[in-house]
């Protein structure tokens, strides 16, 4: 079954290579994958930056300071972190045996999974792929990159900085759109790490599950926004226009929607008016802070929820205002929108943010609770009673208080979703876990109690496991 899967497809000997070479890769020292990841942070620092930021520039209009910020920042970060911390990662890790085992000792053994594919979406291309990268290489795996044929700048400079930093029987680039992608997942891979759409993670755990590959999904949802009454206003405003506007909303962990407190809506709108123009000026489009959407299906995608949420009744109240020529769609905020609307059912992503509103926690809770789970969960609120309440009533991949994105950045944190929004956990540790196999390992080192019991079984040896079982 796996050589007929491997017979037919354009990506053969790529993936045989990179087969051939896993155990070599797979024996490593820390040291030698230390040296490896610090070529790779020597290359985004220094040789590839500027390209970064010109690529970025092309595929999405993104400011240089977002690339350096969101893009390059968070690798380097990574790197930085798995070096500090992979020496006592790959340690055996020795664990108690229970007293029945006598005369054993166990230990888990970290091995790298062997031959993994990642892919990424085109959001945010250079960091995820190459922060799952970083783990793959910790982890002493041979990879296949597959970046998103959407944000073609960023993708060809990418090939440069793997061709030229890793071996291609180590790590290899592979270009394309869905046709490749499809052809990539046919391989017997021994683990995929995909981050784009739950649609896509479908397909991408259908595919695996014809050769029982693990997957670490990182999928997105509708993530909400909480405003309790006794948040700090202002604060939340500028916190929420930058953690949606940036990237134009193009981010899996953007609040796609905001749930304010009845009685602060009002001040809140106000409020978001001002940072709007204070943030990209009165005429957004003209801003050098401000992204484009990534092309004109995408843009399109959005004029249709807005159009449906007039349709239905919703006001837009802050910006609404395009170029479809540019892909620009203003930072855009819209009140009274019907559930039903699309807006409410689809996972936005894009510079569009509903405002709805509640009264008690039972109302948050009947519109979070009545969707899937989300990649992350926002709560302003000074209540501490409040805040407990509703992380305990509702379930999120991951749930900041009093900020929006900024748990994305702690590598001590596990990210990632659960169910619709995610399966598997990524950075730091949980990372360098999600591209290992925890071997356990158990060493006998004299004669052991299971000794004692071999047949033929005696009421001795009855009485033996009678008290086993009652005492261990
Ligand atoms: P996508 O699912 O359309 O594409 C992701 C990757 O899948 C690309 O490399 C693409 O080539 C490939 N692909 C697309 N269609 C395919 C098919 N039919 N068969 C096989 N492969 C296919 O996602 P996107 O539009 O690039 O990104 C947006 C989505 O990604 C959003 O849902 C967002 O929330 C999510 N996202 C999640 C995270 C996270 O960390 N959890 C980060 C960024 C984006």
């Amino acid at each position: 079954m796996e050589q007929k899967a491997t017979e037919v497809n354009r990506f053969t000997d790529i993936f045989k290579t990179l087969k051939a070479n896993q155990y070599k890769v797979a024996n490593t020292s820390a040291k030698q994958r230390i040296a490896k990841l610090k070529t790779l942070k020597n290359a985004l620092e220094v040789d590839y930056k500027q390209a970064i930021r010109e690529a970025l520039q092309k595929d999405l209009n993104k400011p240089y300071l977002e690339t350096d910020l969101t893009e390059i920042y968070p690798v380097i970060k990574e790197i930085k972190y798995a070096s500090k911390h992979l020496k006592s990662w790959m340690k055996n890790q020795p664990v108690d045996t229970p007293l029945a085992l006598l005369g054993a000792s166990s230990w888990i053994k970290y091995e790298p999974k062997g031959v993994c594919l990642i892919m990424a979406p085109w959001n945010f291309p250079v960091n995820l792929l190459l922060v799952p990268l970083v783990s793959a290489i910790a982890s002493g795996n041979t990879v296949v990159l597959k970046p998103s044929e959407m944000t073609a700048h960023a993708s060809q400079v990418l090939k440069q900085i793997i061709e030229t930093v890793f071996s291609s029987d180590e790590i290899v680039l592979v270009e394309g759109g869905i046709e490749e992608s499809q052809d990539l997942l046919k391989l017997p891979f021994n683990h995929i790490f995909f981050t784009g759409s739950p649609a896509v993670g479908k397909i991408v755990m259908r595919a695996a599950s014809e050769h029982l590959t693990s997957v670490t999904l990182e999928l997105g949802g509708k993530s909400p926004s909480i405003i309790h009454e006794s948040a700090n206003l202002k604060d939340v405003v500028k916190k929420t226009v930058f953690g949606k506007f940036l990237n134009s909303g193009q981010t899996c962990i953007a609040p796609d929607y905001m749930l304010v407190h009845e009685s602060i809506k009002e001040e809140f709108v106000s409020v978001f008016k001002e940072t709007v123009a204070k943030f990209y000026s009165e005429n957004p489009e003209a801003s050098h802070s401000y992204c484009r959407v990534i092309n004109g299906k995408h843009h399109q995608r959005l004029l249709d929820h807005l159009e449906d949420a007039k349709q239905r009744g919703a006001k837009i109240e802050i910006g609404g205002q395009e170029n479809a020529k540019e892909n620009y769609l203003a930072p855009t905020l819209v009140l009274d929108v019907p559930l039903e609307a699309t807006l409410m059912q689809d996972e936005i992503f894009g510079p569009i943010l509903p405002v709805l509103t509640f009264k008690t926690l039972n109302d948050i809770l009947e519109i979070v609770n009545s969707k899937d789970k989300p990649l992350a969960l926002y709560i302003f609120s000074k209540n501490r009673a409040f805040i407990k309440q509703v992380i305990n009533t509702t379930r999120a991949g991951g749930t900041c208080i009093n900020h929006n994105l900024i748990h994305f950045l702690n590598n001590n944190l596990p990210f990632g979703g659960s169910n619709h929004s995610g399966l598997g956990k990524s950075h730091g540790k949980f990372g360098f876990e999600a591209f290992s196999n925890p071997r356990a390992v158990m060493k006998q080192h004299t004669m052991g109690a299971l000794d004692l019991l071999y047949p033929p079984y005696t009421n001795l040896k009855q009485k033996l496991i009678d008290l086993t079982l009652k005492w261990f």
